[in-house]
């Protein structure tokens, strides 16, 4: 009875207690951000263990990214304590897998696959293009990978594909297709796409096999359900069942929540047509909508309504607020992206030491991952603590990619992507002309590319030297020595010290004079201590079985032998490896799940592209690039589609703040390579103007001349189309400060600082880049200016 969970239903407003309490058909939740969508589906998870007698073998939770499927299960784990560890909260993409793991023989796989991320797929693509004589020019790795993935979204396999193609362009995709299948089949490999497509296939193949799933998860709830793409939904649906099955069983319980305008996938194939889908499939569905935010003060929403209301097409939300209308959002206009980021630093320094927000309550978004870049240094010469999160490529540099690739092939032989990856890394005398013909012999027996390999290693590959013979018998031996620690069970960690030190790999980046190789190793080294960390972390047992014993369910009980993949293996190390390194989710010298959301509590800034900021909040929110051209992306400019995704994306970016945002743009950039001068961002200027106070705006007319003092402020909305034309800037006028890199300063220097007015150093600390002083800025007090160098600020 509720009475011994009284404060489950307690700080909820009626409708988000409605759709808690909701009980039978589907349920829909569409409201704006920070409603309370998450909450509702969380708590509803809660309510369901506590009130309606429901084991949590039986739920099913979805999320969008690994780090929202930790944060569910730490949320839920508050609530209900152990119970939610061995709970299926996880990612489309990781419950697939765990689907797939289990049901490998029936679905035609073995159970030991691996998953190709985008370079992977890539790299295969390039070799099935060059095979088939393709023009790789127009048919780039790139091209032909985003159309088969849009093709798996749709749920076409490479048969349909051939037969509905009608041009020369489907024609060649449908071909690359097959081939790309084969080899991916061949290699007992899938690709991110066919971990959805496959799981839907075998479900609507094999009965018995959903009969089970249907029977096991009555309770199917999915979190931003705007971007599930066609292929989710479908997956979705299947799972939960539109009838009841010849056997008797009835559709299980599915709550979806989400809001169109946050909708910012359709790249991936995500449209709002799985709501419409929802819609038909579902006729009986209920409908909830959320109209309080709980999250942002009054100014910050209604800057967010005024961008997101432009975009055509939507259903009108009245969203509100009763948190007061809090300070104005701040707008900075800098010279450079280097100012900018000196600016943002500048401010969380301040915001820190006044006391009003700690590091971890900050995050600094931008729109691509490349501008993360200026951030990071100026952090890091500050002393400034931050982690990137998202695309921060940890998994994508070289030689992390190559041990990777090494425990790969050990865990699955024929993944031969990553076995050609390794063939040669290090040197061993195993060049392209034998790679050719191991892979020629391969593709006229019809053997897999390591069968082939092993062929060669016996001298039954007629025209290979000798030499190469050798180095791939040497090979071959290794990479079976290598196995049999695999074999014998040794853990992750055990593993990949061995490949680094038994393949030389090691050695030879120690005895270079590269610098980069210095940094390679450190990777490696950083690689090792994930692996230990893994390895050692692995050990949730106990709490589950306490959570097994103290609810006791009868078939449900399995969890046991439910765990396809032994806690700390080298195939779960790779799977968790794989999804963490999906584009969306966190990267990770710190780990994954659990680990992430201790890191988040413990006084770092967060950097991030607003993609991977969906569902999060953050007390002060730093939106940076605001500049047409980068944000809106240029790609987008002129494509009214594309556009209204971007606003979208704007949406998102502004409603993560809770109580304070900040919106800068520089005005030249280095971007693309080419020093750049970019208007305003149009969603800037649509942000009424009362909303925003300018701590520096942009000069009037297109000079970008001006002393170091504090500028006038001049009307923004209108200086976009002032200084509007893109294109290489012509030469950089010197605006004072900026050349005084790096300042040197004395006690009682006076200096004049752009925002703070005149000032005399009290104090000086440290030297080169590291300087800091301490200046008395009389009316406005002190402060602390740690790098002298980088603020507004010139010595008089
Ligand atoms: P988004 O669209 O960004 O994903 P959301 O709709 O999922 O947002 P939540 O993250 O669930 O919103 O909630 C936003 C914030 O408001 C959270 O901090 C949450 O704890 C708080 N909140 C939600 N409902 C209530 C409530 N009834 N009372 C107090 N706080 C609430
Ligand atoms: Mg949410």
């Amino acid at each position: 009875s509720t009475a011994d969970h009284p404060d489950l239903l307690a700080d909820l407003n009626d409708a988000q207690r409605d759709a808690v309490t909701h009980t039978g058909g589907p349920l829909l939740v569409v409201a704006g951000a920070g409603s309370g969508k998450t909450r509702v589906l969380t708590r509803r998870i809660a309510y369901l263990l506590a009130e309606r007698g429901v084991h949590q073998g039986q739920i099913m939770a979805i999320t969008f990214t690994n780090k929202a499927a930790a944060e569910m299960r730490d949320r839920v784990g508050e609530l209900v304590g152990v119970r939610s560890n061995t709970m299926w909260v996880s990612t489309f993409h990781s419950m697939c897998v765990r689907l797939l793991r289990r049901e490998a023989k029936t679905a035609g796989l073995g159970s030991n696959f691996s998953i190709y991320d985008a370079d992977d797929s890539k790299r295969l693509l390039t070799l099935v293009a060059r095979d088939l004589d393709l023009n790789t020019k127009r048919y780039t790795p790139r091209t032909l990978a985003g159309q088969i993935s849009n093709l798996k979204n749709e749920l076409v396999d490479h048969t349909d594909a051939a037969s509905k193609a009608s041009n020369e362009l489907e024609r060649t995709v449908a071909e690359v297709y097959a081939e790309y299948q084969r080899r991916l089949q061949l290699a007992n490999a899938l690709d991110f796409d066919d971990l959805i497509m496959r799981t839907v296939h075998l479900l609507q193949a094999f009965p018995e096999v959903t009969e089970y799933y249907r029977r096991r998860f009555r309770h199917v709830l999915v979190d931003e359900y705007q971007d599930t793409n066609h292929a989710q939904y479908t997956l979705v649906r299947e799972l939960v069942g539109t009838g009841t099955s010849p056997s008797g069983v009835e559709p299980a319980e599915l709550c979806v929540v989400g809001d169109a305008d946050q909708s910012i996938y359709a790249f991936r194939g995500a449209t709002i047509r799985n709501i419409e889908e929802f819609e038909r499939d579902f006729p009986e569905a209920r409908t909830i909508m959320l109209e309080q935010n709980y999250r942002s003060t009054q100014t910050i929403l209604s800057a967010a309504n005024a961008v997101i209301s432009r975009n055509p097409n939507r259903r009108d939300k009245r969203l509100w607020s009763d948190l007061g209308a809090g300070d104005s959002i701040v707008g900075y206009v800098a010279d450079s992206e280097h100012d900018e980021a000196a600016f943002v630093a500048g401010e969380i320094d301040a915001l820190a030491d006044s006391g009003e927000a700690g590091y971890s309550d900050v995050a600094v978004f931008y729109r691509t991952n490349n501008q993360s870049r200026v951030f990071e240094e100026i952090f890091i010469r500050l002393g400034l603590p931050y982690r990137v999160v998202g695309g921060v490529r940890f998994y994508e540099r070289r030689e992390v990619r190559d041990a990777l690739a090494y425990l790969r092939v050990l865990a699955n032989p024929e993944d031969t992507v990553s076995l050609r990856r390794i063939l040669n890394v290090p040197k061993r005398g195993i060049g392209e002309r034998a790679e050719a013909a191991v892979a020629h012999h391969a593709e006229r027996e019809r053997l897999s590319f390591s069968a082939a390999l092993r062929a060669a290693a016996d001298g039954r590959i007629p025209d290979l030297n000798s030499r190469a013979q050798r180095n791939i018998a040497a090979f071959v031996t290794l990479l079976d020595e290598l196995g049999e620690r695999v074999e014998r069970g040794d853990d992750v960690a055990d593993v990949l010290e061995a490949v680094l030190e038994r393949t030389g790999y090691r050695d030879g980046l120690a005895e270079s004079d590269d610098p980069q190789d210095a940094t390679r190793l450190d990777n490696l080294t950083e690689l090792v201590t994930v692996a230990r960390e893994f390895a050692e972390s692995a050990v949730p047992a106990e709490a589950a079985e306490a959570a097994e014993a103290a609810e006791a369910v009868d078939e449900l009980d399995e969890e046991g032998e439910e765990q396809a993949l032994p806690a700390g293996s080298l195939a779960a190390f790779l799977e968790r490896v794989s999804l963490v390194a999906d584009a969306d989710s966190l990267p990770a010298p710190d780990g994954g799940d659990a680990e992430d959301t201790e890191q988040s509590d413990s006084g770092m800034v967060t950097l991030m592209t607003v993609h991977t900021a969906k569902g999060l909040e953050y007390p002060v929110v730093f939106g940076t690039g605001m500049e047409d051209g980068i944000f809106p992306h240029m790609r987008a400019l002129g494509e009214e589609a594309e556009l209204a995704e971007e606003r979208r994306l704007a949406y998102v970016a502004v409603t993560r703040a809770q109580r304070r945002l900040y919106l800068s743009r520089a005005l030249t950039r280095t971007a693309w390579g080419q020093p750049m001068s970019n208007p305003a961002s149009r969603f800037l200027t649509e942000i009424p103007g009362e909303l925003v106070e300018w701590r520096r705006s942009a000069p009037s007319g297109d000079s970008f001349g001006g002393s170091g003092a504090p500028r006038a402020a001049t009307t923004w909305a209108g200086s976009g189309q002032g200084s509007g034309q893109s294109g290489p800037v012509r030469g950089t006028a010197s605006t004072g400060w900026k050349d005084a890199v790096p300042m040197k300063l004395d006690v009682g220097d006076r200096v004049s600082h752009d925002k703070y007015g005149l000032g005399t150093v009290v104090a000086t600390e440290g030297t080169g880049p590291r300087a800091t002083a301490t200046i008395d800025f009389g009316a406005s007090g002190q402060l602390k200016l740690m790098l002298i160098g980088s603020v507004p600020m010139s010595k008089l």
